[in-house]
């Protein structure tokens, strides 16, 4: 049986981006996935991801953020390819929302460039956005978009390059842990290895069984659509990415990138599911359309074109919304980074790097903190 320092269960957004940084420390390391990433089946398709700074879901994502944008900048270098594209990023919402007042406090907090202004202000800047009088803008002109599969991409390609194996096309069926190593059984092998990192998405709650672990974990059917746009309005050199915080929903978007429309999603909401069972054809539920044209049509109205295309994605759910990066409880050789709640592409390459870090040292220079197992 062959033998590793590092096994990888899933090499997407997480996964990849550990398997670099361990190969890059000279780490023998193999990946394991049941795709062929970048693919349509997890969680990291669709092209683009938004990446903000000043988080309005607390300030103790800052430095993560932080250091996640330093890492994707040295990929960029790495690769010799364009990731990150900087077209800003308007945070909207009424005065008195949670989000839009903890965007301002973590700007603050961390001395991040961030312009605060009002509905008029905002349309004056942005003709494409009608807010209402009493809605507060707060704009990053630093942050942006990733082009998340090109990232995973880039991230397998120098993987590849500092010697980490991958296994694409192949599920981990089976895992057996022992206090000094584990053996993960896929359908085509069996390999073995002194430490272990679970990153597979959607799959995990599947692949902790094994484990002997459940947490508290929820896949989720989403749809995200792309509708045809006023390019003069909503071009990717002037229109920011967006995120709303609605009394009653959340939606974020992306100018249109080389006319491709504007792409937007609801980030709250969707449909629990097993990720082997998921419905991947865009319209079978009636809100995969209509949720993202109502908001378009309210606070983007020259945006509200015939519908260009839908994709289906999955979330994975924890019920505060924040990532599980930790060790198990009972095997510290082994590390779960998990349950990303639809907010965990901008930092993977930060999570990948933590990860790397707590298996080859047992600490992350991160404040993980937040993201313990045991807070259940
Ligand atoms: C529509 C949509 C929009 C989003 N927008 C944003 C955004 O704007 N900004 C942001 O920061 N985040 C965003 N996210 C969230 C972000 O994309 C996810 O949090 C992130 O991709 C999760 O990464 P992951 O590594 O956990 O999952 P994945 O990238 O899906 O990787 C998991 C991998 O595990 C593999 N796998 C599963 N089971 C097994 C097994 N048994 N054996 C081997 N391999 C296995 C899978 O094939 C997959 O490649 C969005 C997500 C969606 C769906």
């Amino acid at each position: 049986m062959k033998h590793y320092d590092v096994i990888i269960v899933g090499a997407g957004s997480m996964g990849m981006a550990a398997g670099y940084y361990l190969a890059r420390q000279g780490v023998h390391t193999l990946l394991i996935d049941a795709g062929d990433p970048p693919h349509q089946m997890g969680s990291h398709h669709g092209d683009t991801r938004i990446i903000r700074h000043a988080y309005g879901e607390g300030e103790l994502y800052v430095p993560l953020t932080i250091r996640a944008m330093e890492l994707w900048k040295e990929l960029e270098e790495a690769s010799g390819k364009r990731l990150f594209v900087q077209t800003g990023v308007l945070s909207g919402g009424p005065r008195d929302s949670r989000f839009v007042q903890n965007v301002q406090k973590s700007a603050e907090r961390y001395s991040l460039p961030l312009e605060v202004l009002s509905a008029k202000e905002a349309a004056k800047r942005w003709p494409g956005i009608h807010m209402p009088d009493d809605f507060t803008g707060c704009y990053e002109p630093t942050s942006g978009v990733l082009y998340s599969e090109d990232c995973i991409r880039a991230y397998r390609q120098q993987a590849l390059l500092h010697g980490a194996e991958l296994l694409v096309n192949e599920r981990v069926k089976e895992i057996s842990a022992a206090p000094d190593g584990a053996v993960v059984a896929t359908e085509h092998g069996t390999y073995a290895c002194d430490r272990l990192l679970i990153s597979a998405g959607a799959w995990n709650p599947d692949v902790l069984t094994s484990l002997g672990l459940s947490l508290p974990l929820t896949p989720t059917r989403k749809t995200v659509s792309w509708f045809e746009a006023d390019e003069s309005l909503y071009r990717s050199d002037r229109f920011p990415a967006f995120i709303f915080d609605l009394p009653d929903s959340i939606f974020y978007g992306f100018p249109s990138f080389d006319g491709a429309g504007v792409k937007i999603g609801r980030h709250d909401g969707g449909q629990p599911v097993h990720p082997d069972q998921l419905d991947r054809t865009f319209g079978t539920c009636p809100s995969d359309e209509a949720d993202t044209r109502s908001f378009l049509e309210k606070f983007m109205p020259q945006a509200a074109g015939p519908l260009r295309q839908g994709k289906v994605c999955l979330y994975t759910f924890t019920p505060d919304e924040d990532f599980i990066i930790d060790k198990h409880p009972e095997y510290p050789h082994i590390v779960i980074a998990a349950g990303f709640s639809g907010h965990g592409f901008k930092f993977a390459s930060a999570v990948g790097e933590a990860a790397s870090q707590l298996l080859t040292s047992g600490t992350a220079v991160h404040d993980l903190s937040r993201f313990a197992i045991g807070r259940w």
